[in-house]
């Protein structure tokens, strides 16, 4: 299907294989660490390629910049999607998160659901999904705050059913991009009211120029993005960090 992957992900490398037929990047990777620089597990890579190179290489390929602010990746993430992209997508960050206990993982409809409910197959644990909507089959006894939707400029209350958060639960949050935090903002508030632990968050794409991704770090959670967006122009094209 997507040229760059496919056949391909089969290759995906574990943390607990060989060291000695690691390629490329992640070679490199090594032999830092041999000079006394630190690594922090093995990075995952498919085709040789580590996932956030991947994922880099299908912004590039296959992104749209529509302009400065907004990044269409309609191709494989948001509306087409790649499911073997997003093996490799949640392979990484479960190797990411590792030990960390995670038991559950929230995500907001409705980019968020497919990168997440493949992920919940590699972490194993179950998906729940923020609804933007009221709807009857909705249960009124439910966590609601208020986000600012980046893409569509408007209000939403965003709920999850009591039903299933609870305060045992140790979260990662899954977005498909992170851009003013608002998205991010109102999980972390409806898993906190929960009662539940805040692990982290695992983001496809983040916009480091807008300000989302280093004010949420600042107030101490973990963010995970895979590829990080420096600058980006419709004439000019992309930057990563
Ligand atoms: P935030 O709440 O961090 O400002 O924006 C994050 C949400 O807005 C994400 O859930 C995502 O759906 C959407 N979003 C933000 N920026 C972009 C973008 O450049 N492209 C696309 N496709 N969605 C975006």
């Amino acid at each position: 299907m997507i040229p760059h992957i496919d056949g391909k992900v089969n290759r995906v490398r574990h943390k607990n294989r060989p060291f000695g037929d690691l390629p490329g990047f992640c070679e490199k990777r090594l032999r830092a660490s041999r000079a006394g620089a630190t690594i922090k597990g093995i990075l995952v890579i498919v085709g040789g390629w580590s996932v956030m190179q991947l994922l880099e290489q299908r912004i590039l390929a296959e992104g749209e910049v529509k302009s400065s602010e907004i990044l269409k990746v309609d191709r494989f993430l948001n509306h087409q999607m790649d499911p073997k992209l997003f093996l490799a997508m949640a392979e990484e960050w479960k190797r990411l998160f590792d030990g960390c206990g995670v038991n559950k993982l929230v995500t907001i409809e409705a980019s968020g659901i497919g990168i997440a409910a493949v992920a919940g197959l590699v972490f194993d644990c179950p998906v729940v999904f923020a609804k933007k909507t009221k709807s009857r089959n909705v249960s009124d006894d439910a966590y609601t705050t208020v986000v600012h939707s980046f893409t569509h400029g408007n209000d939403n209350t965003i709920r999850i059913s009591r039903e299933y958060l609870s305060p045992s639960d140790r979260v990662l949050v899954i977005d498909d991009f992170l851009a003013n935090g608002a998205a991010l903002d109102g999980l972390i508030t409806l898993i906190e009211n929960a009662g539940a632990t805040v692990v982290g968050a695992g983001i496809a794409v983040e916009k480091a120029f807008q300000p989302g991704g280093a004010r949420i770090r600042a107030r101490g959670y973990r963010v995970e993005s895979l590829a990080r967006v420096q600058s980006m122009n419709p004439e000019t094209g992309i930057v990563f960090c």
